[in-house]
Parts: structure tokens; C-alpha cells; sequence
């Protein structure tokens, strides 16, 4: 038994007080956006403070199911089975076919039934018609046995113009329909963590600009080609992105020549930083995300960051910063990114990456050491900037 519509389960947008219409509207555009990723006919709709996406044509179940889950604002997606009104036997009949099509015929557990009756004028009451159906799936299922408070089964029937039968509930993502929470930039790597920072940002409702710096011939088109695809794994869940690819290598080397290697990695990270607030104040983003854990390497220590943070005005979201490197894999396994960003292609910080990297930089010495740079540097990120090359990237 195949059904037809999804009751969208939204949780905390809906506590948002006047803001509310706002956050409903945009999550019906996003589930309109989903939907055309999948083939097939479908329609959004919201009817008495609910939302439903429901099929016009015939669809791949899986494919919906799987679009839908990555919508943020979605905490849970009901499949409903719609039928017809013939009467209440051909009802009761349906819904233990139902019963028996998802749970099993031997289906051992606690229910109950919960009716409601938007059209008064069904012969029954709520409370009749659910105890009239308990019944009847009491003398069709012999291990199920009515439990009011705690049931393990809830069989919803909706008596409208139609009838609606949901037992299901899939868990969607949670967060903010994307759309609702304004713009950042992601500075995405080909590692494991920034896809994920890009990820966790968007949850709650952000939308997503990135940017990749690389450095031909140093890193190669294949290197490139991760981050695309990364950037395209991490869409499905934000929506499309644009993805400015800066070629770093002049000023990477330039780096390499003049200041000391130990500070390499911090004044890097700087002028990335940098080029990164300039593409993000051109695109109306209100702030930079990366991928960073306290400690993580010693780029990524709270001296090393404060340094790397100073070249900001924008704040600089950093999503992972108390994540131990296991839950960061967690979630990346869990949003498909993980065997993508274990593909072994060099980066450009792993190969201009000093032996011994300084953890406790002092920014006066940091600063000291770009003084090094004052010839060219200007003229170096501009070029950087304006050689930018930027792709769309869709889901
Ligand atoms: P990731 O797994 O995200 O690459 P990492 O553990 O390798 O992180 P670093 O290489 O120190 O850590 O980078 C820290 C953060 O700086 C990254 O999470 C990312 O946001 C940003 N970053 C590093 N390298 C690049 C790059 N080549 N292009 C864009 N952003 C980068
Ligand atoms: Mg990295």
C-alpha cells in the first residue's frame, strides 16, 4: 500500500511568535525545492496549521523520502495513506491491510488509535470511531494490545474529505528552513571538517557561499575537483551555492620566501581569511565560517586562532570549535561527506606546512614578519581576487 502524501512535521519554527509565517513560507519553498530533485509530480500545500507534500503522479518513494529529510526545519515526515470514504467496515479493512503492510502480520506491541474528525457530519465520534477501530484491530492482530498512555503504535485516522492514515514518522534534520537566518561564507577545504561546519551553519537556516583557495601546480584539478564535489554534497542540505576558487600559489610562495616557516601556516590562514571577507562584504554575507577545533593542530590553538581572527571585522563562526575529531566524522559519515573527503588529494596547507609550526604566535610577531610582504602583497591579493574564479553549484 502505497501512500500518497507526507504530513511535514516542523518543530521549532513553530514557536517563532509573529516571525512564524516567514519561517512556514520559506520551508514551503524549500520543500518545493527538494521535490524537483525528484522525478515525478508533487504539490506543497498547508492546510489548518499543517504541511503536506503530496504526489500527483507516480514517484520513486525513496527518492522523495531521501529529498525530504534534508530540508531543514523538517523534525519529522509522516507518510499518510489516503482513502476514500465507503464506510466504516471498508475503513477498518484498510487500515489492518495497513497495519499489516508496515508493522508485519505478527506485529507484537502496544497501540492505540487516534481519529479526528474535521468533517462533523461522519456518523461516528472521534472517541467512537477510535474505539470502534481499536477494536477491529484487536480481533485482526493477536500480540497487539491497547495501551492509551505509552502506546509503541500510534495509528493516526483523520476523517476530512477525504480519509488519513499515518503510523509513521521519519526523522527529518531538524534546524531553520535555510533562507531564514540571512548569509555566510565557508571557507571549504577538501578535509573532513569544513564540509561539516558548512553543514551545521545551514542547519540553522543560514544559506551558504564558499570559497577554496588552491595552488596549481602544487595542487592538482583533481584537488579541485574534491572541493566541487564537497561543495555539491554539502547543497543538497543548504541549496545551491556559489563557490569562488582563489588561486593561492604566488601569494603562498611569496609567504614561503620572506617570512619565517614556522609562522607559514598562521600568516596563511590570514590572508585566506582576508580574500575570504572580501568576497563575503561583496555578496552581502554577514559572516565567515571554518572548520576549526581547539587544538586540533597548532594552526587551530586559541593563541594561533586569535591571531588568524584578528584580520577579521566580520565575526567567524566556527561550528566544530568543542568537537572532537570522532563526532566531527560522525556527522560527516552521516551527511555522506566522509568517503569524499578522505580522498587523498593534497592541500594547499599540507604542502607548504612548516616541520615545526609555531602554537602560541604572538600577533606582534606575526605582524612583524608581513612587514616582509609589503612589496607585493596588495597587488598579489588583488590579483588573487580578480583571477577568482566562481562556480554555481547545485545539489
Ligand atoms: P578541514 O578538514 O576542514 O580541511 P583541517 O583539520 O584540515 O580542516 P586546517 O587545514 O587547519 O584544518 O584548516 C582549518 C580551516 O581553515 C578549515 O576547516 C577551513 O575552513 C579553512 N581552510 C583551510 N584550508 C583551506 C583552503 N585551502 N581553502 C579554503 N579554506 C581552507
Ligand atoms: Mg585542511
Amino acid at each position: 500500500m502505497k501512500e500518497t502524501a507526507f504530513l511535514i512535521k516542523y518543530g521549532e519554527i513553530g514557536v517563532k511568535g509573529k516571525n512564524r509565517h516567514i519561517f512556514e513560507d520559506t520551508l514551503v519553498s524549500q520543500l518545493q525545492n527538494a521535490v524537483k530533485r525528484v522525478e515525478g509530480e508533487f504539490h506543497v500545500s498547508r492546510e489548518n496549521g499543517r504541511m503536506y507534500v503530496t504526489a500527483c503522479s507516480d514517484y520513486d518513494y525513496d527518492d522523495l523520502l531521501e529529498a525530504l529529510s534534508k530540508v531543514f526545519g523538517v523534525v519529522g515526515i509522516c507518510p499518510v495513506l489516503i482513502l476514500e470514504d465507503e464506510g466504516f467496515d471498508a475503513l477498518a479493512e484498510s487500515v489492518i491491510a495497513y497495519v499489516k503492510d508496515v508493522y508485519g502480520a505478527d506485529v507484537h506491541a502496544t497501540f492505540k488509535v487516534n481519529a479526528r474528525r474535521a468533517r462533523k457530519n461522519y456518523p461516528m465520534n472521534s472517541m467512537e470511531l477510535a474505539a470502534a477501530l481499536g477494536e477491529r484491530l484487536l480481533d485482526a492482530f493477536e500480540n497487539l494490545t491497547v495501551d492509551v498512555h505509552e502506546p509503541e503504535i500510534v495509528i493516526n485516522v483523520e476523517i476530512r474529505s477525504h480519509i488519513n492514515v499515518y503510523t509513521k514518522e521519519i526523522a527529518g534534520p531538524g534546524g531553520m528552513p535555510v533562507g531564514t537566518a540571512g548569509k555566510a561564507m565557508l571557507l571549504l577545504s577538501g578535509g573532513i571538517d569544513s564540509p561539516v561546519a558548512g553543514y551545521m551553519i545551514s542547519k540553522r537556516g543560514v544559506r551558504l557561499e564558499a570559497v577554496y583557495f588552491h595552488a596549481p601546480p602544487y595542487t592538482s584539478e583533481r584537488a579541485k575537483q574534491k572541493v566541487v564535489d564537497l561543495a555539491k554534497i554539502v547543497s543538497r542540505y543548504s541549496g545551491p551555492m556559489k563557490l569562488h576558487i582563489v588561486n593561492f600559489t604566488e601569494i603562498q610562495l611569496y609567504i614561503y620566501e620572506k617570512c619565517p616557516h614556522d609562522q607559514l601556516t598562521i600568516i596563511m590562514r590570514r590572508y585566506m581569511m582576508k580574500i575570504a571577507e572580501h568576497f563575503a562584504n561583496e555578496s552581502g554575507c554577514l559572516g565567515l565560517i571554518t572548520g576549526e577545533s581547539i587544538g586540533q593542530v597548532a594552526s587551530q590553538t586559541m593563541a594561533s586562532l586569535a591571531v588568524t581572527n584578528e584580520v577579521c571585522e566580520l565575526p567567524v563562526y566556527r561550528p566544530l570549535i568543542g568537537f572532537d575529531k570522532q563526532e566531527i566524522v560522525d556527522i560527516s559519515n552521516k551527511i555522506d561527506a566522509y568517503e569524499t573527503s578522505i580522498l587523498p588529494f593534497e592541500d594547499c596547507c599540507t604542502i607548504f606546512v612548516a616541520k615545526h609550526p609555531v602554537t602560541k604566535p604572538s600577533l606582534k610577531s606575526i605582524v612583524k614578519s608581513e612587514t616582509h610582504l609589503q612589496e607585493k602583497i596588495d597587488e598579489m591579493l588583488k590579483t588573487a581576487i580578480e583571477t577568482t574564479e566562481t562556480l554555481d553549484i547545485e545539489p
